[in-house]
């Protein structure tokens, strides 16, 4: 594998880039027209537009002329990042057909993990617990009454192609049921092109905890620990730790090897997230994400495992262990506390709007155990309304989850950036709070604690 075409924008373009440089491989960059004068398409060896004409989110979508500029320029390879087509089996189908290799899963794999209902049962079968739920598609209105009544309230509808928070539904009692199921069935047509909807139990104040996992071809398969990810906005993650610290070693322990577990009995390869839901008594297996996350950055600072590098290497068919060099997983430690915070251009005074507009004043934090990952902040860049309003990550890393708290909070303190809203004040008051400091914020923590948006 010598050169990689990166079927991505942002930040995520630019930490792939970066990766390959590192690996001595050429790249090639697309970039949609609006996006002309984005950072990624600068960075990368050569660069192209695609998708021309098209609207902007659909120009990165376009995945004959992807292919097209991926063999007009003989890069042997697709990243395809996250979001966008990371997770379409059509697009890694077209990629194989090609002769070009997808960095990631195999089609198989992107078809049960793409489908949240052949995801559960594929879970089952490797003995995980799953939430109690339909089992499947639900057909009707009346399907969704009869598991309310047997099961009792709160309850959850969910797009089985859902992604990002979208398409899902707390369903608290009887009256709101039909307007619910209606709303998530249409919302679900509208964004994932697809309405099949399941229906689970609603946990209360769980945790969202994911596990990492790395496999290459050749059956080796290894963790690297757990992200907390509960600071989450109407399910959308915000702030994530790792390690978890409320979990004791035991549970830790069973979580992780859940997961392995789940991604053997596919015969998974490449990076890999095994999501859970944790309560005071059990963990319940939510999804897996087969690609690489915005929130790998913290588990490389735990681990020292460069996750986009290793996507790459095993793509190109090299071993964990004899390649890559990793330890086997029972060498294989963490260590410290590392805490990521999601910089966007949302002004958290007008319920989190995305804001546009020119940057006038771009002044980034930096010192020891400081990662920041973005590449379009600067001052004069200017923040278009088309994608999502992702600015930079910032991570810490320090030896406690206190010292990578008052990291963070000297860090979010020392960005400057006029010229556009971010939520940046928001979340120091999240980082701040005592709950969060106890380690206790579940998934419901920001929704239902209105002083954080003072
Ligand atoms: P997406 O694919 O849209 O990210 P997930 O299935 O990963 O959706 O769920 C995202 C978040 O939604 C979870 O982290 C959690 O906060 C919430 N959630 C999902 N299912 C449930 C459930 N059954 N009970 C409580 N919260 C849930």
């Amino acid at each position: 594998m010598e050169k990689i075409l990166i079927a991505n924008r942002g930040e995520i373009a630019i930490r792939i880039i970066r990766a390959c440089q590192e690996l001595k491989m050429k790249t090639v960059a697309i970039f949609a027209k609006e996006d002309e004068f984005s950072v990624h398409r600068f960075k990368a060896d050569e660069a192209y537009q695609v998708g021309t004409g098209k609207k902007p989110i659909e120009a990165y979508l376009d995945m004959d002329d992807i292919i097209r500029i991926a063999k007009e320029t003989g890069a042997d390879a697709i990243h395809p990042g996250y979001g966008f087509l990371a997770e379409n089996e059509i697009f890694a189908q077209k990629c194989f057909d090609a002769g070009i290799n997808f960095i990631g899963p195999t089609v198989k794999q992107l078809e049960i993990f793409g489908d949240k209902v052949k995801a559960k049962l594929a879970a089952k079968k490797a003995g995980l617990h799953i939430i109690p739920g339909s089992n499947g598609p639900v057909q009707s209105l009346e399907e969704v009454k009869a598991f309310a009544s047997k099961h009792g309230y709160p309850i959850m509808v969910k797009a089985a192609l859902g992604g990002g928070g979208r398409g899902m539904r707390i369903i608290e009692n009887e009256s709101e049921i039909e307007e619910s199921y209606n709303r998530a069935r249409s919302e679900a047509k509208q964004s994932f092109g697809d309405d099949e909807l399941y229906v689970e139990k609603y946990l209360k104040e769980p945790k969202h905890i994911e596990v990492q996992i790395l496999a290459d071809k050749h059956n080796n398969i290894v963790h690297l620990f757990e992200r907390d990810c509960s600071v989450q906005r109407r399910h959308q993650k915000v702030i994530e730790v790792a390690p978890s610290i409320s979990l004791d070693t035991a549970r830790r322990h069973e979580i992780c090897e859940a997961a392995v577990r789940l991604m053997k009995s596919v015969s998974y390869q490449n990076a890999g997230t095994v999501e859970f839901l944790v309560t005071d008594d059990d963990f319940y297996f939510i999804e897996v994400n087969p690609r690489v996350q915005v929130e790998h950055t913290i588990s490389e600072m735990i681990t020292d495992v460069d996750i986009v590098q290793s996507q790459i290497l095993i793509a190109a068919g090299k071993d964990l262990f004899k390649d890559l060099k990793l330890p086997h997983q029972a060498d294989l430690k963490h260590h410290g506390v590392a805490i990521q915070c999601r910089v966007t251009t949302e002004d958290p005074e007008n319920n989190f709007m995305p804001d546009t507009g020119k940057i006038e004043t771009y002044r980034s934090p930096g010192g020891f155990g400081v990662r920041l990952d973005g590449g379009n902040a600067y001052a004069g860049a200017v923040i278009t309304p088309y994608f999502d309003s992702l600015l930079v990550k910032a991570c810490v890393q320090a030896r406690s989850f206190i010292n990578a708290v008052l990291k963070m909070d000297r860090v979010l303190d020392e960005f400057r950036i006029r010229g556009v809203k971010t939520n940046i004040s928001f979340m120091r008051n999240v980082i701040n709070h005592p709950v969060f400091l106890a380690g206790k914020a579940s998934t419901t923590f920001i929704d239902n604690t209105p002083e954080l948006f003072n």
